[in-house]
């Protein structure tokens, strides 16, 4: 089974991209909220955070609290490498589960920081969806209603384009004026060949 890591800066259009991708037939593994699950539901994971957190990181009913673990982690680097660490290897032991029960030429794994995590060294091939800094934070405030500067304070957690263009076998451009879906089926084309 190929595994395709697919990423890009928050709000370059990862999502959107992959729905593409599944349209084509490609089961797409999504990290980043199956990290959000997890926190939910692994047993382990949960003790861990509340060591590192302390206990207000869970709401009263018990789920995680995304807006607090978010307004401390992305103002503290250390915490957020800290949170990685307990958060990544549960994620990873997920994806290859879930591997196992697929059936398709290859599989998308979408991850918000595949090559800052290390996690792309576990792909057989990666896509990064690239997208101007201005049009990433007009679309993240539009479709969060977060302010101009959370967006920039998540985005210098984040690799720039350049470093992830360096690593990735495949770049997607996602600027108002540039079509996907012929970009997507090349990349599909390309990789079902390789298979
Ligand atoms: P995040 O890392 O924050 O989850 P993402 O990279 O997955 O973001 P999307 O959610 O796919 O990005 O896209 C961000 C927003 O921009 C969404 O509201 C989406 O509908 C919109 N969007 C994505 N691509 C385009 C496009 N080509 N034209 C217009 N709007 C778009």
């Amino acid at each position: 089974m190929i595994k395709v890591g697919i990423t890009g800066g928050i709000g370059s259009g990862k999502t959107t991209v992959c729905k593409v991708f599944r349209v084509l037939g490609i089961p797409v593994f999504e990290a980043d909220t199956t990290a959000k699950q997890l926190m939910n539901t692994d047993a382990e994971l949960r003790k861990n955070l509340i060591g590192l957190f302390g206990t207000a990181v869970y709401q009263p009913d018990q789920t995680i609290d995304r807006k607090y673990l978010a307004g401390i982690v992305f103002t503290n680097p250390s915490l957020l490498a800290q949170l990685n660490e307990l958060v990544h290897p549960v994620v990873r032991k997920a994806f290859e589960e879930w591997c196992l029960i697929q059936h398709s030429p290859y599989v998308l794994h979408e991850a918000a920081i595949l090559f800052e995590s290390g996690f792309y060294r576990m792909m057989d091939k990666t896509i990064t969806v690239v997208t101007s800094e201005k049009q990433r934070i007009e679309r993240v405030v539009k479709r969060d209603s977060l302010t101009v500067e959370l967006v920039k304070q998540r985005m210098r957690n984040q690799w720039s384009d350049d470093e992830k263009i360096k690593l990735a076998d495949f770049v997607i451009g996602n600027n108002d004026r540039e079509l996907i879906i012929p970009q997507i089926v090349e990349i599909d084309k390309k990789i079902r060949a390789h298979g």
